[in-house]
């Protein structure tokens, strides 16, 4: 930037000169102030120093050419408007200094109140104050106390200890009881505890104070916890904060003065009313920092009955504006109202959708904007069954809620342990101080798990998530003791095979059994509530916004199911088809010994022995799939896993063997097996033979497959049904695998429909990287894609999933690597980038060409997003995850502007 430029820069905004939608410029905080005070609501005075100052001082660690004399002019005209001088010995004018980012950040540093005062300025605010000693005093030592912790980074527990030594002095625990002269004495003392930190006195100088505390604000961007933050949430490092400074109004001037916060429906179930707290005679922080008890909201009317009606007109009012729930921060100085904050408020899942339903009732959006501002990961924590918490359940401890779901269980300590119980039918919750991938059985084994340590991408964390389990992290009150095998909380110990609760998705654990309530909107979903005929405003306001979604949707939803039951229940659910049906399952459990036979073959009648005694079987599950789905699209995948995975494994099998031969016992059959197995060892197995590969060295194989399922469709169409198979091949590389395939197949479809004739589509899995780059040529061959992310991400990371999500994922999440697990959400850049080339040039190739994918991907909210864009025909998912995908692929439309993105 050039000097001139610089210079003529605007960094420093008056309320009066932005508006909610400059949060990019001014904060969410500083945004919010200036509509305010535009709406004419009572905002103190103030200004807003931009992001940008932020960012310029954060590139060059100083302040950037003007800022100073922009600050010193808009402080004049501030001090003007006020009628007082910053700091001035009789009259003081003082000011807060806030920091505030485009994005709310707990991360970020605190406010400072009270900016101003000094030695001598504190006497003139008593004297102003009508002689109120206590008042004065009571502000400048929470100066000091704020200015000490977040500008000089002094412990903010000398200063706690301090308060509570001259409280104990005084026998009293409230702060109230303190007198002026007690708050004199804590002056001195905190300026002690300043100088012992600083090594400098507390500086006296109000403009000092002042630029100290916004560079203060402008460094905490920087600080660790609000890297990190940022990083979990995915916020962009370089937007700086912005600053706000607001002339000071006092809520500790007595009790006809106080301070409150509120929201403007409650933001646990959505219902309409005001909720919030108030506390008199306090500042700021008093309400959350939770030094006294607040009083319901509701009470003011009592106390002061004008402000109270007055507080209620603008929440009113400011509802109205923003067309939302807002929670706000107000403060009461003698009788009169001043509005300090206010912002659309957070809420949870449930009242998201309820306070969307109830706007739309209220004509305030349209159902487009509720659509855009509910989510499918809220949708899905509504699917997972709750507690049902009544008084007698209180909280023993709260974490961290890593992995949505409610678990009850037998405590273990032990991985091992968690596997004996599991094994004997038990439920247990697996207590660790952290996890390890030393862990792994014990997790697969667990109904949850509780830990003590770690955060949202701790080890446990990442790996409960992709387990679908539930999971409390960090509930640091919990003391872990695994060798004696117990723990302790608040006061009370829980051994190995005591009950424990644990609620993944507000994080509170429980002692005992709390019994689990099925969810009110998997209830829905499966038909057996009505929502025209129950009073229940969650289920009503669910039914209205995905009947919308489903009207904007381009996507399809389809499901993965591989059993009429899954299909039928998908079906409920919304799907419309199956996506991916996989056989794998069908040559399990009692057909194994059938499978065994196949590889074992040695000549080629022994192997269509076995090939034509499993024709049936396979054909009757797909005559039961075809059922379910009668008239919608159901892809079936020819057999993919490695054929080891269906023959015993090595190690077992050489024992038996060797035992067997010492008692003399006869073993050819096992030693043929031994053998085969030996002969089809592969040292990696999700790159070996497998998909296709299998199909093309093992004769018969999949024609016996294609068969089943033609002649099951053919059944079907026979008996009055409209069935609609997809062949879907497997791990396909080069188009001349494919072709090959097809040819055989399409001999096989040929023959068997002549009876019947039913529409057969070939296509394939997109998977391997080599496939993706060379669509073009495998369009040719294919009637449809369906993008396998899985194994895509699998192979275009060249992860091992099984192996590097328990091994060293949170770590990778740790260091900012990724966001989230390319396993859990789409990898836009990279694997996301082959679905984008493989769509394009293979509907180059072939136009009409069917896109879908069938990876887990699919039900994954920002994934649907991305698939929206790159214009495939639909997603499949598993059946619990078709509601989601249907509200996301709808948002994806509202939110790319209705349009058709395709
Ligand atoms: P946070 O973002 O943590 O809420 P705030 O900047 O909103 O921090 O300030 C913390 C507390 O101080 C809030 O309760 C706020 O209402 C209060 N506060 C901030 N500025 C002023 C002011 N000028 N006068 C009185 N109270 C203030
Ligand atoms: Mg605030
Ligand atoms: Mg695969």
């Amino acid at each position: 930037m050039a000097a001139q430029e610089t210079v003529d820069h605007k960094y420093v905004y008056d309320f009066s000169e932005g508006n909610k939608d400059l949060k990019d410029l001014l904060g969410g905080k500083g945004a919010n102030l200036a509509e305010m005070t535009n709406l004419g609501l009572p905002v103190p005075p103030g200004f807003t120093i931009t992001t940008e100052a932020c960012q310029a001082y954060l590139a060059t660690g100083q302040e950037p050419d003007g800022l100073a004399g922009q600050i010193e002019a808009h402080l004049e005209s501030l001090e003007r408007a006020m009628g007082k001088r910053l700091g001035d010995p009789q009259d003081p004018l003082l000011v807060s200094v806030r920091s505030g980012a485009k994005f709310s950040m707990p991360g970020m540093m605190e406010t400072v109140l009270n900016v101003g005062l000094n030695d001598q300025s504190v006497v003139g605010l008593s004297a102003q104050a009508g002689g109120n000693d206590r008042f004065a005093w009571d502000s400048y030592r929470r100066l000091i106390q704020m200015f000490g912790k977040t500008v000089c980074e002094v412990p903010g527990e000398e200063f706690e200890h301090a308060l509570d030594e001259i409280k104990n002095a005084k026998g009293t625990h409230n702060d109230l009881d303190l007198d002026a002269d007690d708050l004199r004495g804590l002056v001195d003392a905190y300026k002690k505890i300043f100088l012992k930190h600083t090594g400098r006195e507390f500086p006296q100088q109000p403009r000092e104070q002042l630029d100290l505390a916004i560079r203060a604000v402008f460094e905490s961007w920087n600080a660790e916890r609000a890297v990190l933050y940022r990083r979990q949430e995915r916020i962009p490092a370089d937007l700086g904060t912005a600053v706000n400074v607001v002339t000071m109004v006092f809520g500790n001037l007595g009790p006809d003065s106080g301070t409150g916060v509120a929201f403007t429906r409650d933001p646990a179930s959505g219902a309409q009313g005001i909720y919030g707290d108030y506390l008199a005679n306090a500042q700021g922080e008093d309400v959350v920092a939770g030094i006294r008890n607040t009083v319901p909201l509701q009470e003011l009317e009592q106390l002061d009955k004008a402000s109270y009606d007055e507080l209620l007109g603008i929440m009113a009012r400011l509802e109205e504006h923003y067309k939302d729930l807002c929670d706000i921060e107000f403060t009461i100085e003698r009788g009169k109202l001043w509005m300090l904050q206010t912002r659309v408020g957070k809420r949870t899942a449930a009242a998201a959708f309820v306070i969307a339903g109830q706007l739309v009732d209220e004509g305030l959006i349209d159902l487009d904007e509720a659509l855009h501002r509910v989510n499918g990961a809220q949708l899905a924590q509504l699917m997972f069954p709750r507690f049902q918490l009544d008084h007698e359940f209180e909280p023993v401890a709260k974490g961290i809620g890593a992995s949505p779901g409610a678990a009850s269980g037998t405590v273990v300590f032990t991985s091992a342990r968690a596997v004996e119980l599991a094994a004997e039918g038990k439920s247990v919750i697996l207590v660790r101080r952290e996890t390890n991938p030393d862990d792994l059985n014990g997790m697969i084994a667990a109904k949850g798990i509780l830990t003590s340590r770690g955060g949202k991408t701790s080890h446990a964390a990442v790996v409960a998530r992709g387990m679908g389990k539930t999971c409390v992290s960090g509930a640091d009150e919990i003391e872990v003791n695994v060798p004696a095998k117990r723990f302790v909380v608040a006061g009370q110990t829980v051994n190995e095979g005591d009950v424990v609760s644990i609620d993944g998705t507000t994080g509170k654990v429980y002692l005992g059994e709390v019994p689990v309530m099925p969810s009110e909107v998997v209830q829905y979903f499966e038909g057996s509530l009505d929502p025209e005929h129950i009073d229940n405003a969650l289920v009503r306001a669910v039914h209205r916004i995905m009947t919308h979604a489903d009207g904007r949707r381009r996507l399809a939803v389809r499901t993965n199911a591989d059993t009429g039951a899954d299909a039928a229940r998908a079906r409920r659910f919304g799907a419309e088809g199956i996506g991916l049906c996989r056989t794998e399952h069908m040559f399990l459990g009692d057909r194994r010994e059938l499978v065994e036979r196949l590889i074992l073959a040695r000549a080629a009648d022994e192997r269509e022995a076995a090939l034509e005694a499993l024709l049936p079987l396979q054909r009757a599950d797909f005559v039961e799939i075809f059922r379910e789905m009668d008239g919608l699209p159901v892809t079936v995948r020819l057999i993919d896993p490695p054929l080891h995975e269906f023959l015993p494994p090595l190690e077992q099998l050489a024992v038996n063997v060797a035992v067997a031969q010492e008692r003399g016992e006869d073993v050819a059959k096992e030693e043929a097996l031994l053998a085969a197995v030996r002969r089809m060892h592969e040292e990696n197995p999700m790159l070996g033979l497998r998909g296709v590969r299998l199909g093309l060295v093992i004769p018969g194989l999949f024609a016996m497959q294609v068969r089943a399922i033609v002649e099951a469709a053919v059944e079907c169409a026979q008996r009055g049904g409209d069935p609609k198979p997809e062949i879907m091949v497997p791990l396909v590389g080069a188009v001349q695998e494919l072709e090959t395939v097809r040819a055989e197949a399409e001999k096989i479809i040929e023959e068997v429909t002549r009876e019947k004739a039913v529409e057969v589509l070939i296509g394939t899995m997109i998977e391997v990287p080599r496939a993706a780059l060379t669509a073009g040529q495998i369009a040719e061959a294919a009637e449809f894609f369906s993008f396998g992310t899985n194994d895509l991400t699998q192979m275009g990371w060249g992860f091992s999933r099984d192996d590097v999500e328990g091994a060293f994922f949170w770590r990778y999440l740790e260091l900012g690597i990724f966001g989230i697990s390319p396993f859990e959400s789409i990898d836009r850049d990279g694997v996301g980038r082959l679905v984008r080339i493989a769509s394009e040039e293979g509907r180059a190739a072939r136009p009409g060409l069917k896109l879908g994918v069938c990876g887990e991907h699919g039900g994954d909210p920002d994934s649907v997003h991305f698939f929206h864009e790159v214009g495939l025909d639909y997603v499949s998912c598993s059946p619990f995850r078709v509601p989601v995908a249907r509200l996301e692929a709808g948002r994806a439309v509202v939110e790319t502007g209705g349009s058709d993105s395709r």
